[in-house]
């Protein structure tokens, strides 16, 4: 296992999204982007590729989605800065908004669903109500290892 990915392994956001399925957290952004450099590099795709192209512009950005900070996870000081939903579930004392008791009381709903949705749409693994945290965790790694991108990290050719 990687150590990006360590790191977040065990942690379930306060919305209920895996950050072990999270392709900034987890280092599978970084490595699809190492992997996809070096074939445009093998394969001389300047020399021979559309002429139209800017390829340094193109290699630059590559470098610079490689530099980007891995997030260190939603509980470890990741996440969205200033987070509604982290905010408001600690000061409730809830384990996450999945477990939380509020129903429609809940002020932040919508950003919620929207952040649900929209992570749900990219292929997170999420959480859904009171569960087992380990053995959901544990379902979940073992579904990774075929789940693009993040079957990048565990085919032995890093
Ligand atoms: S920072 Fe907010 S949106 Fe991101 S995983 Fe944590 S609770 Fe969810
Ligand atoms: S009130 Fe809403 S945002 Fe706050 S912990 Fe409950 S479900 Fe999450």
């Amino acid at each position: 296992m990687t150590p990006e990915l360590e790191n977040v392994k065990g942690q379930i956001g306060y919305c209920g999204i895996w950050c072990g399925s999270c392709i900034v957290g987890n280092g599978a952004l970084r490595e699809v982007t190492r992997r996809y450099e070096a074939l445009v590099e093998g394969y001389d795709l300047e020399s021979w590729g559309a002429g139209d192209f800017d390829y340094a512009a193109f290699a630059r950005g590559l470098a610079a989605i490689q530099r980007l900070e891995v997030c260190r996870g939603c509980r470890e000081g990741g996440g969205r800065e200033g987070c509604e939903m982290r905010e408001c579930a600690k000061a409730r004392g809830a384990v996450d908004c999945t477990e939380c008791d509020a129903g429609a009381e809940c002020g932040h709903a919508e950003m919620l669903e929207r952040m649900r949705s929209g992570a749900r749409a990219v292929g997170f693994s999420i959480k859904s109500g009171p569960a087992d945290q380990e053995k959901l965790i544990e379902a979940w790694m073992s579904e990774l290892g075929s789940k693009w991108p993040c079957c990048v990290l565990f085919d032995g050719h890093r």
